[in-house]
């Protein structure tokens, strides 16, 4: 399992896969970072898997 602050805020998750962890972060996005989604480029998604992935590599284990 790793630990992942929401690149959006400061609320914490753990998975033990990248999929699992966007998995638990959709429904915070959709119920806090709506806005987010919905003004959402494809170019801002790209972004964000971008730094989804930096951040997970970096995650620490729990
Ligand atoms: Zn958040």
């Amino acid at each position: 399992m790793k630990k992942m602050t929401c690149p959006d805020c400061d609320k914490e998750f753990t998975a033990d896969t990248p999929e699992n962890m966007m998995d638990a972060m959709h429904p915070h996005y959709m119920s806090d970072h709506k806005e987010i989604i919905e003004g959402a480029t494809p170019e801002n998604k790209k972004e964000w898997m971008g730094k989804f992935n930096e951040e997970w590599e970096k995650a620490e284990s729990v």
